[in-house]
């Protein structure tokens, strides 16, 4: 059983860290990085416009998504996003 939940945090985190290596701001050209706990921070510059909220980061997580087998997840209403990443038959639906 823990065994089972340790290589499924180590493949949400390598997931991460493929998804920060990927991620570049548009704006600000910062970069990103994953901690071992697989969150990914992104380290915008302090007048980066999408720090404050006038400026959406969607094209630039959507290309991450793309470079590193993410999905993005939308909330149509509030524009909230985060990025999934299904692999190893864990996609819905399989086995
Ligand atoms: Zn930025």
């Amino acid at each position: 059983m823990g065994r089972k939940k340790q290589r499924h945090a180590r493949r949400d985190r390598d997931a991460a860290r493929r998804h920060a290596a990927a991620y570049r701001c548009g704006h600000c050209h910062s970069t990103a990085t994953a901690t071992p706990g697989g969150v990914v921070a992104i380290h915008h510059d302090d007048g980066c416009p999408v720090l404050g909220g006038a400026v959406s980061d969607l094209g630039d997580t959507l290309r991450a998504a793309a470079a590193s087998g993410g999905v993005v997840l939308l909330d149509a209403s509030t524009g909230a996003h985060v990025t999934a990443f299904f692999g190893d038959g864990d996609a819905p639906g399989e086995g």
